[in-house]
């Protein structure tokens, strides 16, 4: 790192995220591909992610918020792209619709807002149906769904909808084998003849999230949704890890030191002294803390590269830093510590810190505050 590097600084390798793209696919028999780019690319950029995506074979990129959809075609994003979260009454039904985004329905007032989206516009809103085959989130239940169906048809007979794809999500994928996969993929087949005998044609069906991609083929239909792996990251330990399933972590998460000081023994560390050194040794500060995203459940648990090897936070985590004890190891002021990576450099991994902070790796990289900058290496000129 060079003496220009900020204070600390999320890098971002997007040929890692290219790559994750293309080993997805291949899991998926070359299905078309969905990129989830939601919650800024789960922590990695919202559009340099789903460039990176599209350059490595995504066909559809897929958002929670419809906002999210809305800032990739402000970006000048033309793929098709799929957005399944708003309220009704919001205006961001028209923005998208008008822009050419897909949304969802998993209840009739949802196919109300698509009519009136696409009156204002001028434009069929393109409709996910969306039932509940078990997760209990989102979605029609079984009950509920031929009425929803219904709907969605009589308003694609008056030219305001057109009905593309059926959808759900799984409750389990990351216990491979987990006998509720089995049943919500059976629970998805009977909704989907549901939706072909009340007239719906040729939908494109999709369930499988990169748990499922990865692990579950018998899930794949017509389209698969992954998310987490695209960045690298294993969906759960049952799954695999990143080296086991093919795929290579994109965030490296780097800071420098603001301070180096040797201290006595016995000094008490951070707020209510939760951590106090055993023998005279040298203590250096790391400029982020839980308003950038590293939990304070971290305290005296997240393991930091820093000065030749890994080491544990040395008490409490602050809002803007926390503290290493950095013994009798060389360091200066400006150092580049390293809190997680691929793993390659001897660094620890986005999953030796969702171990460290009682979550998951999902967690760890989506909650990399703003005020931490993104740095991207690699991607399209
Ligand atoms: C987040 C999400 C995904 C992607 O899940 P991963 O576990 O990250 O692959 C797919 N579908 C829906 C509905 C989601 O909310």
């Amino acid at each position: 790192m060079t003496g220009a590097s900020p204070r600390a600084v999320a890098r971002v390798d997007l040929d890692a995220v290219r790559a994750n793209t293309g080993r997805l696919s291949e899991a998926a028999a070359g299905r078309p591909l969905m990129a989830v780019v939601k919650a800024d690319g789960y922590g990695h950029g919202l559009v340099p992610c789903a460039r990176a995506a599209l350059a490595g074979g995504a066909a559809w990129l897929g958002v929670a918020n419809l906002d999210e959809a809305v800032a990739l075609r402000e970006a000048g994003i033309e793929a098709p792209i799929l957005g399944w979260i708003a309220v009704p009454g919001d205006p961001i039904w028209v923005e998208a619709v008008g822009r050419g985004v897909d949304v969802s329905a998993s209840a009739i007032w949802a196919v109300g807002e698509a009519v009136a989206a696409a009156r204002a516009t001028g434009r069929p809103a393109r409709l996910h149906l969306k039932v509940d085959t078990g997760l209990g989130r989102a979605g029609a239940p079984a009950a509920d769904w031929p009425d929803l169906v219904r709907h969605a048809v009589a308003a694609q007979a008056s030219g305001e909808v057109e009905v593309v794809g059926v959808w759900s999500h799984l409750a389990y994928a990351d216990e491979p084998g987990h006998p509720t996969v089995t049943a919500q993929i059976l629970a998805f087949k009977e909704a989907a003849e549901v939706a072909a005998s009340l007239g719906v044609r040729d939908p494109i069906r999709h369930l499988a999230n990169s748990a499922a991609t990865l692990a579950a083929p018998e899930a794949h239909f017509d389209l698969v949704r992954p998310g987490i792996a695209l960045y690298g990251l294993s969906p759960g330990p049952l799954v695999g890890t990143p080296e086991s399933l093919g795929l290579r972590p994109a965030m490296t998460l780097e800071a420098r030191l603001t301070s180096v000081k040797r201290v006595p023994a016995g000094h008490g560390v951070s707020y209510a002294h939760a951590y106090t050194t055993t023998s005279e040794t040298t203590l250096g500060l790391v400029p982020l803390g839980y308003a950038d995203g590293i939990g304070r459940a971290a305290g005296n648990a997240g393991p930091v590269l820093a000065a030749g090897r890994v080491r544990r936070i040395a008490g409490r985590v602050c809002m803007d830093q926390f503290v290493l004890d950095l013994g009798d190891d060389p360091a200066e002021v400006g150092d580049p510590v390293v809190l997680f990576g691929p793993g390659g450099g001897g660094e620890p991994t986005a999953e030796d810190w969702a171990q460290a902070m009682g979550t998951i790796g999902y967690e760890v990289v989506t909650r990399i505050g703003p005020r931490v900058p993104r740095e991207y290496v690699g991607g399209q000129p």
